[in-house]
């Protein structure tokens, strides 16, 4: 049994219920619990800013599911969530990342963890202190704190 946690976005058609189903789906899912949810975030969008401003959680799951089973599970409530992904960093019913796996390290084509972009942004980061605390470590990293 592994700590995940992993990032919940969304941009479109009620963005806020889009983020709360979408948790309550992964908690349905075989070997995995979501044992926390974060505070729901507004946050403007990055890339175009002619679209809504996205709502955005982290969620801490229990899991035995390995990461790219886990990736597969998260791909398919994109899909019921009828994601469109033709624009890059654009307008999304529901995106779902891995931000980070027990203390893995992991780069292949499909899969990187800690997800190269987490330090990056505050949409995550906030977020992410909320369900953690201060000297959280960011695999690779170090402290979430030196980030914020
Ligand atoms: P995005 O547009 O950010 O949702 O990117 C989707 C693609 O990112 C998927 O096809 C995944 O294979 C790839 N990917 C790589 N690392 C991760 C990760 N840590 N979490 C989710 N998707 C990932």
């Amino acid at each position: 049994m592994e700590t995940a946690f992993i990032s919940l976005g969304s941009n479109l058609d009620n963005p806020i219920k889009h983020v709360l189903d979408a948790s309550h789906e992964i908690n349905q899912l075989n070997n995995i619990t979501v044992t926390r949810l974060s505070s729901m975030y507004k946050t403007k969008p990055i890339g175009p800013q002619n679209q809504n401003d996205f709502i955005n959680a982290v969620a801490v799951l229990r899991t035995d599911l390995s990461p790219t089973d886990l990736l597969t599970s998260l791909q398919s409530i994109e899909e019921k969530h009828s994601r469109k992904r033709s624009i890059r960093w654009g307008p999304r019913s529901l995106d779902l990342d891995i931000l980070q796996y027990g203390k893995l390290v992991i780069s292949t084509k499909d899969l990187k963890i800690p997800h190269p972009e987490l330090v990056k942004r505050e949409f995550v980061l906030i977020p992410l202190l909320e369900v953690t605390n201060p000297d959280f470590i960011i695999t690779k990293h170090g402290k979430i704190k030196k980030y914020l």
